[in-house]
């Protein structure tokens, strides 16, 4: 696994560290706060740059040309998550920075059924909040550069891996080299880290991308997180602080010829296309496109090395739940890792982190096998499933127990 060239550059000296987290984003970020307190050095290394504060600017439209001051990537944290981070400290301080939904209303386009949830359902003030990845990400590496035992190096890049003794020896791009007990990949879906380590995945494509874009809508949004099943994918409008603009992740086949739509045709069809259940689509921000893949780590551990987060696992965002799951996973190896300085226990310890893995793979699981079903239950155009699904659809809307049920789980309780 070691690159000859890398190793014969290693001139800087050798750090020592306890843990080393590879992946500063979301999930490996709060693995590092979640570690305050257990004594064990950790480094994080990621190959972008310091996440910076989001400076959000007044939305104008020009035209149909929408400059929406938001960055486009967003996640639907639900009630878990957000008790997770604000707990850490690392929950966004300026409230006008996320949107709490109160509300879900889930349709499908081309049949009759349709869900509501509201926070009566979980008896909470809300059922999750939107946040810009880039705002959670900057109020993670704020709060982690309060950590006394832990370092932070952006810009840097993996080189190589190799397994010594108990831990690793890792070789970033610059020469430097750091030896660890346990190496953390946190490095996102193509996780390099998984790839050394010779982890296999059990893995397909969707056959399907995500356009994601911001639009600017008619009637405000009143705070719901919409979704509609359409011919082509799920359609999701999430709400975003400013009461007008939503964020928009369609789902589609290829996602090329909505890419190639002109600003206003693309933003006619997005009001058809849901329905207009806003009223007009009056601006729409760029566009970005992301292929969409399942994939499953077949191990998510092995002695002196564990994967979190999407590195592990990375499912459809039609419920947005993947960086829920890395935030569950974060914390659930923190909760295993906390414990070794005092027991006097190597944080590579295999039994250790066999721990963590037993405690979020079914979970994971789980969650991968329910966003599997689902998409291929709305998916399908057969006309028994289309009337099954509109027929479970009613029932569960109807049915206020399993309907809390659902709520609760969708709030990761
Ligand atoms: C369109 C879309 C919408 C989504 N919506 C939601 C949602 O509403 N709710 C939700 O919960 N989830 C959602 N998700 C999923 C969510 O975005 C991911 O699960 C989450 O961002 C994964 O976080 P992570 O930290 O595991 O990985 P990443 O965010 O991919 O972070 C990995 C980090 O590792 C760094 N890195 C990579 N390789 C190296 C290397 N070799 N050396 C050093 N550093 C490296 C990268 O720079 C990056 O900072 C959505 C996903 C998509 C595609």
């Amino acid at each position: 696994m070691v690159d000859p060239d890398m190793a014969s550059k290693s001139m800087a000296g050798t750090t020592e560290v306890d843990v080393l987290i590879v992946g500063g984003g979301l999930a490996g970020l709060t693995l590092a706060n979640a570690l305050r307190g257990s004594r064990l050095a950790v480094l994080v290394i990621d190959s972008q740059p310091i996440p910076q504060p989001v400076v959000t600017a007044v939305a104008e439209c020009q035209g149909y040309a929408l400059a929406s001051g938001r960055s486009p990537r967003v996640s639907a944290i639900n009630l878990a998550s957000e008790a997770l981070l604000q707990r850490l400290g690392a929950w966004p301080a300026d409230p006008g920075s996320s949107c709490a939904f109160t509300g879900m209303r889930v349709w499908d386009g081309r049949g009759t059924a349709a869900i509501e949830f509201n926070s009566d359902l979980t008896s909470t003030d809300h059922l999750g909040s939107i946040v810009e990845n880039q705002v959670l990400t900057a109020s993670l590496y704020q709060q982690a550069l309060t950590l006394e035992d832990t370092q932070l190096r952006f810009d840097s890049s993996l080189a190589s891996v190799v397994a010594d003794g108990t831990g690793y020896r890792v070789q970033l791009q610059d020469g430097s080299e750091i030896r660890c007990q346990l190496l953390v990949g946190a490095d996102g879906g193509a996780s390099q880290v998984r790839e050394l380590a010779q982890i296999k995945t059990l893995e397909w494509s969707y056959q399907q991308e995500a356009l994601v874009t911001t639009i600017k809508t008619e009637l405000p949004h009143q705070g719901i997180a919409r979704q509609c099943f359409t011919a082509t994918g799920p359609l999701a409008f999430l709400p975003l602080p400013n009461p007008q603009l939503c964020s928009v992740v369609w789902s589609a086949a290829s996602t090329e010829a909505l890419l190639a739509l002109d600003d206003q045709a693309l933003c006619q069809l997005l009001a058809r296309a849901s329905e207009s259940v806003l009223g007009k689509v009056s601006g729409v921000d760029r566009r970005f496109s992301f292929p969409l893949r399942q994939r499953h780590a077949l191990r998510y551990v092995k002695g002196g090395l564990a994967l979190i987060g999407d590195a592990a696992h990375t499912i459809h965002p039609l419920a947005g739940q993947g960086a829920n799951l890395g935030f569950a996973d974060a914390h659930a190896l923190a909760l295993v890792l906390q414990q070794c300085r005092f027991n006097e226990t190597s944080p590579g310890d295999l039994a250790v982190l066999q721990r963590y893995e037993s405690s979020r793979r079914a979970a994971n699981l789980l969650m991968t096998a329910t966003m599997e079903g689902l998409k291929r239950i709305f998916d399908s155009g057969d006309p028994t499933v289309s009337w099954v699904r509109n027929l479970g659809v009613s029932m569960l809307d109807s049915r206020g127990t399993l309907k809390a049920m659902v709520a609760r789980l969708a709030a990761g309780n």
